[in-house]
């Protein structure tokens, strides 16, 4: 009889086993705002995160805020409210401030965080006016914290690669682009209420524009545009349900834009270059991108592992401030983008074409 050897005794591991030990997250954001895009999307973000850690939230709901707080590992003494937010100050814990509330609270909770001593990356659209979204940038330098706003896709892969094929001139040179951003929306919701800040162009409409901006590498210098409000929809009494414009960008290329928020699902661009074109389907989604090349004849579709965008930006706005460097996506950005927005507003009002800034 062969004497009896335990193949792989579970009593006895391997004395060189590495066993890993991940890395400590070292940097501790709050979130300020505990919404749809909050809870769906940025909270359980964290997991795919490396150096981000969510250490305390700002609600105006402390049941909810106290749910949140247990199921991501909050102390609950971090639980703060809108009226104690800047107590944030005496937080040492906290380095950096995420905003994910209405618009017309942007520009206040960004200035009540620089004040406190904070880094802030505030959603789009920055703000409601361009004024605000000046001051925001003012209060970041006067602070000397970042500013970051939250355009994700220029973290994500398939958004990165047609930045990439656009300005190397693989297409040749940029004659037109279409871009669309459509979805419906139901009221009760924060999109439909002028008061705070709502609205199809701030709200889809700048993912266009902004796309537009990062594929050219350009700002545009003018624009035209024209606007439906079906008043006798009750949801659309306050806020326009489509915006569609055009914007010139000083190489020549003209930019073609629609949104709206009472259309269903799309959300697209084409890039059409002298030497052929880049198609990206579900552009502006959380998931989903499907990116495509075409020099006729030759169609290809590019395969690029996805990743989460919220997890991207986050870790990229830490890297910046552990490492001192500005942010992919500044304040400057999002006020480029107040600013041909409210070109955009004006050509729709008086038709006439409009120049930018
Ligand atoms: P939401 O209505 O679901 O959440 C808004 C939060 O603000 C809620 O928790 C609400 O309680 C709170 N709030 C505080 N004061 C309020 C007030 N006076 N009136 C109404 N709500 C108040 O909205 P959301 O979809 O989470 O959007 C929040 C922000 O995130 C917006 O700026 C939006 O543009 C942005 N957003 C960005 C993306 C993206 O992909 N980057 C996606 C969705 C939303």
């Amino acid at each position: 009889m062969p004497t009896f050897v335990p193949l792989a005794p579970p009593e006895r591991q391997p004395e060189n086993l590495r066993v890993p030990t991940p890395a400590p997250k070292t940097v501790g954001w709050a979130i300020v705002g505990l919404g749809q895009l909050a809870l769906e999307e940025v909270m359980p973000a964290f997991d795919e995160c490396k150096i981000s850690q969510p250490v305390a939230l700002v609600s105006g709901h402390r049941d909810k805020a106290e749910k949140v707080a247990q199921t991501y590992g909050i102390d609950a003494k971090n639980i703060y409210s809108y009226e104690n937010y800047d107590d944030l100050k005496s937080n040492p814990a906290v380095q950096a401030i995420y905003i994910i509330l209405p618009n017309n609270m942007h520009a206040e909770y960004t200035i009540r965080g620089f004040a406190a001593g904070k880094h802030v990356l505030c959603e789009k659209p920055m703000s409601v006016t361009v004024d605000e979204a000046t001051s925001m940038i003012d209060a970041g330098k006067k602070a000397q914290k970042l500013l970051m706003i939250a355009y994700r896709l220029r973290f994500e892969p398939f958004n990165k690669k047609a930045i990439e094929i656009c300005r190397s001139g693989e297409i040749g040179d940029i004659q037109t682009i279409s871009a669309s951003n459509c979805q419906v929306v139901q009221a009760p919701n924060i999109r439909l209420s002028k008061t705070l800040g709502g609205g199809v162009l701030g709200d889809v409409g700048v993912y266009c524009l902004n796309a537009a901006r990062y594929l050219t590498g350009e700002e545009p210098v003018e624009v035209t545009a024209m606007l439906h409000q079906p008043k006798e929809d009750p949801r659309f009494r306050e806020v326009p349900a489509n915006f569609v414009w055009t914007m010139r960008f000083p190489s020549g290329a003209i930019a073609n834009c629609d949104c709206s928020f009472n259309a269903s699902d799309s959300r697209r661009y084409r890039v059409q270059g002298t030497k052929g074109f880049v198609d990206l389907d579900q552009a502006f989604s959380y998931r989903g991108q499907e990116l495509h090349v075409s020099k006729p004849p030759a169609k290809t579709q590019m395969e690029l592992t996805p990743v989460n965008h919220f997890a991207a930006e986050m870790e990229h706005f830490l890297t910046c401030i552990l490492e001192n460097k500005p942010p992919l996506t500044p304040g400057e950005d999002g006020l480029a983008d107040m600013l041909a927005m409210a070109a955009i507003e004006q050509a729709a009002a008086t038709g006439q074409t409009v120049k930018v800034g």
